[in-house]
């Protein structure tokens, strides 16, 4: 079997709401390059990428000149061919590898007549829980989608999303507004599902005494982990010296390199696995087991999904045993999926794990169509911009939240 063609379409997808973080936001949707790759046999496999446009298409089509010939079950030389550590200085496409990975899984396993689950080792859970991962949010008049900004706003939120998806964990990711005003929300969201877990993600934007300062206040929660409070291993590490909660990362610990540092002298309790960032499925299934073997923590990161990329999610999830925690999705703040049959169904705050052969999803192509031509009408968008606050840049440790009595709404938005 040999790879025939590589094709990417950016696609946009739209959003319930804007949904804000520390960096900026999600102007009311995602904008993702979906790939496919195509052998002589006939076969399609599918990836997924964050962001798009242009220039992403452009990265995928000159990836033919090296892959055209190639048999799509040679993951690991693909890795060599295309990512060599070594030449990363030169041609960082970590993210790019793993789109193509995860295609080339859906490959062989559509050749193969298997999941991708039974090619990693087979499933130990037929379904992936989930936490409901609560954002602060601008509101939009045209889906009718509620603002989130105070507690009340947060707990409704987390209360709407528990009843309709059944989650038992929630997360709050923030970083947003001031520190203070934030732990009162998050106690206050704890308390209103004392049965429930709960977890805070300010993306790293605090000084390392307001980490320690915040993770001893919320010390007698309910709480899964605290998700990087502070950017970088040693600001990690002298908050971990000074609080009990354990402490997580999606930011710090993204290759192996770091998370040999973090074996070595840790300064974080919980890996945060996104296929994506690390470069694919295999590669999270391998960082797995060292986790495993060191016993830190692991759970399934997100970093925003339409259906191919959940899918690598969910076969992730079900094959590493050590899987400790809910996994994180903002799937179910997308109002749409290009894939076959629609948004994926969460039951019991859970996805099933596909069972079909490869990935187990197939494209819709009439909804690849409409998305791609919503991306070419509306673009991209500057995920690290705030509508709001045009300009506004925050600085490390920041200082320059966000006001939490003003509930205007963006004009910039539309
Ligand atoms: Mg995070």
């Amino acid at each position: 079997m040999k790879i025939v063609d590589i094709r990417a379409t950016t696609v946009t997808v739209p959003l319930e709401a804007a949904l804000r973080h520390a960096n900026g936001c999600h102007w009311g949707r995602f904008v993702r390059t979906i790939v496919e790759v195509e052998t002589d046999t006939g076969l399609i496999g599918l990836g997924e990428m964050g962001g798009g446009g242009e220039s992403a298409e452009a990265v995928f089509r000159s990836l033919k000149s090296y892959l055209v010939g190639h048999d799509p079950a040679r993951m690991e030389e693909m890795r060599f061919l295309i990512a060599n550590p070594t030449a990363s200085l030169y041609n960082n496409r970590t993210q790019v590898l793993a789109a193509l990975e995860f295609a080339c899984l859906d490959i062989v396993g559509q050749a193969w007549g298997v999941p991708v689950h039974q090619i990693l080792g087979g499933k130990l859970r037929d379904r992936v829980p989930f936490a409901s991962y609560c954002f602060f949010r601008y509101g939009n008049r045209l889906t009718g989608a509620m603002e989130v900004r105070t507690a009340d706003h947060v707990i409704a939120f987390a209360r709407a999303a528990k009843e309709r998806y059944g989650f038992s964990t929630h997360k709050m990711k923030a970083g947003v507004f001031p520190p203070e005003y934030e732990l009162e929300l998050y106690r206050a969201l704890a308390h209103a599902f004392p049965k429930d877990k709960v977890r805070f993600d300010p993306n790293g934007v605090w000084s390392t005494e307001q980490a320690i300062r915040f993770g001893q206040g919320i010390e007698d929660l309910n709480n899964d982990y605290l998700e990087d409070p502070v950017y970088g291993l040693n600001g990690m590490r002298r908050t971990r010296g000074k609080v009990r909660t354990p402490l997580a990362t999606n930011t710090v610990v993204v290759n192996f390199e770091q998370l040999a540092a973090n074996v070595l002298d840790p300064a974080v309790d919980v890996i945060l696995l996104d296929t994506t960032f690390w470069g694919g499925i295999r590669p999270c299934v391998k960082a797995a087991g060292v986790c495993e073997t060191f016993q830190f923590g692991v759970a399934v990161h997100s970093s925003g999904e339409l259906g191919i990329q959940l899918a690598t999610m969910l076969h992730l999830g079900a094959v590493i045993p050590n899987l400790s925690f809910a996994a994180d999705a903002h799937y179910h703040h997308l109002t749409d999926d290009i894939i076959e049959g629609g948004l994926m169904r969460y039951e019991g705050g859970a996805i099933s794990v596909p069972n079909a052969p490869g990935l187990g999803v197939k494209l819709n192509r009439d909804k690849l169509r409409e998305y791609q031509e919503l991306y070419k009408k509306l673009g991209g968008y500057p995920y690290d911009q705030d509508p709001a606050r045009p300009g506004w840049a925050p600085v490390l440790p920041n200082d320059r939240w966000a006001d939490p009595n003003d509930d205007s709404y963006p004009a910039a938005l539309g």
